[in-house]
């Protein structure tokens, strides 16, 4: 969590409903200054909401938004110190790049030396030089993006507010836009809120992830926390593969699931009743013992850099991540150290709420 006086923007409390149905529930942040931060989560679960509330499109029922501790909520969204880029990037074809960028300039009746030189160097910064006499649709869609970026900094915002902008280029487009994106965030020095329901490019580009579900935040941290150390199922389940089981802990450092009893590194909880989850490549797949957790292989594809296997073991099914192959059918153990065996309440979403128990 961000400490309280760093805070460049904070929401507080705050709630939507659109009619009777609740979007936003109590959902508190802070956003640091220079800070990227991304609100990731699956489709419908407000990540948009959130962002037009700060961008002042929407208002919120109740709760506050504070732009360096004074509230935002009577601050229309022309005059807030931030800037929004779509998805549908919204160029406008009859002109071009160098007045799309332009555009917002010329409704403030910025002066023209003032106009050529802010969108030179924002064209400059997403990598357009030269391109100001293009006309959009002489672009592909990694460039039109880039305008768009360029039309959005141009204005010289604090806080960069991007809706999946990467949403309609190709994988490939995707990854270099990333690295492209990440790189600007650092040489601008401006405050970055990312919306995106993709975890990996969350995991890529993010100081700070905000894992939300059904309008309620799920969990905030950085990128290692959110993988590492997930809050709960649903976390561990939307931040990459994971092995989810019900576990039982009844005393510190130890834990029953799968049948057997491991050492962890936690310590025990109110609830005894938890889920335990690891991480298909924190597991290592060795000879079967005669005391040890066994399985047989079910299926093995290769993705490339690893290997990915599933391992069928007393009607759970095990996802193992490794350069190292096993054949199909073979029986082998798994191990894995305790600390990557990673306790969470149990959750009303988890696997453990429905599934058999340890
Ligand atoms: P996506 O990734 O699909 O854009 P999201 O996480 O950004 O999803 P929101 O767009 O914030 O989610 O929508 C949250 C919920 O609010 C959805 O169920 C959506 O249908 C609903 N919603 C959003 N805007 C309105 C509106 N103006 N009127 C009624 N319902 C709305």
């Amino acid at each position: 969590m961000v400490a309280a006086g760093t805070a460049l923007i904070e929401l507080v409390g705050v709630n939507k409903s659109f009619g009777d149905t609740r979007v936003l529930t109590d959902i508190a942040f802070a956003i640091r200054s220079n800070e990227f931060l991304t609100l990731l989560g699956p489709s419908g679960c407000g990540k948009t909401t959130t962002l037009r509330i700060l961008a002042g499109f929407e208002r919120p029922d109740s709760g506050d938004v504070r732009f360096e501790g004074a509230s935002l909520l009577d601050v229309p969204s022309y005059k807030r110190r931030v800037n929004t880029v779509f998805q549908r990037y919204a160029l406008f074809p009859h002109l071009d790049v160098f007045e799309n960028v332009a555009f917002g300039l010329r409704l403030r009746k910025t002066p023209e030396k003032e106009v050529r030189k802010r969108v030179d160097n924002a064209l400059r910064t997403v990598d357009l030089d030269g391109y100001g006499k293009r006309w959009v649709d002489q672009m592909s869609g990694g460039q039109m993006q880039r305008v768009a970026i360029a039309r959005a900094i141009v204005n010289e915002p604090e806080v960069l507010l991007l809706d999946e902008p990467l949403g309609a280029l190709d994988l490939k487009k995707r990854k270099e836009m990333q690295i492209e994106l990440k790189d600007m965030q650092k040489h601008l020095g401006i405050t970055f809120v990312y919306v995106t329901h993709d975890q990996e490019e969350a995991l890529t580009m993010s100081d700070t992830i905000i894992v939300m579900r059904e309008g309620v935040i799920q969990q905030i941290g950085s990128p290692t926390d959110v993988y590492n150390e997930p809050r709960n199922a649903f976390v561990a389940d939307f931040i990459g593969e994971s092995n989810i089981l019900p576990g039982r802990m009844e005393q510190d450092y130890a834990i029953v699931f799968a049948g057997h009893a491991f050492p962890c590194v936690d310590v025990r909880r109110a609830d005894p009743d938890v889920d335990v989850v690891i991480r298909p490549e924190d597991i290592t797949l060795a000879a079967p013992t005669e005391s040890g957790l066994n399985g047989r292989v079910a299926s093995v594809v290769f993705k490339g850099v690893h290997y990915e296997m599933r391992i069928e073991s007393d009607g759970f099914e095990w996802t193992v991540h490794s350069t190292d192959r096993a054949d199909e059918g073979a029986a082998v153990g798994l191990s894995f150290d305790p600390e990557d065996i990673h306790v969470m309440d149990r959750s009303a979403h988890s696997p453990g709420a429905h599934g058999p128990t340890a």
